[in-house]
């Protein structure tokens, strides 16, 4: 499953599609209206300019394109530990039909 930021210009290839979706309300997700998903690092292939986002506690980066600024993935600041958090906003919605979706704060923080 290949998703998009609105330019096209960063690009992610999922393993799959998501088995549910997490429309968090933290302060920061809910600004960005962000509807994540949760994957290995190594099972997504990213690719594509972004900047980044980080606050807080700085153990995560928020990515967003560096031309359209859309939102696409968070990922942990020191290496590999724990999944990473996709942005299935990006995705065509038809084919988010039918996942679940609940509304729980992002369970890396
Ligand atoms: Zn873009």
């Amino acid at each position: 499953m290949d998703i998009h930021c609105h330019c096209r210009k960063v690009s992610i290839r999922l393993p799959g599609q998501p088995l549910k979706l997490n429309r968090c309300t933290c302060s920061i997700c809910r600004r960005y209206g962000a509807l994540w998903s949760y994957y290995p690092p190594e099972s997504v292939l990213i690719s594509g300019a972004t900047d980044t986002y980080i606050w807080g506690d700085k153990m995560i980066a928020f990515h967003r394109c560096q031309c359209c600024g859309v939102l696409t993935h968070w990922m942990h600041i020191d290496g590999d530990i724990g999944d990473i958090g996709v942005n299935l906003q990006n995705s065509d919605p038809a084919l988010l039909d039918g996942i679940a979706e609940y509304d729980g704060h992002m369970k890396a923080i």
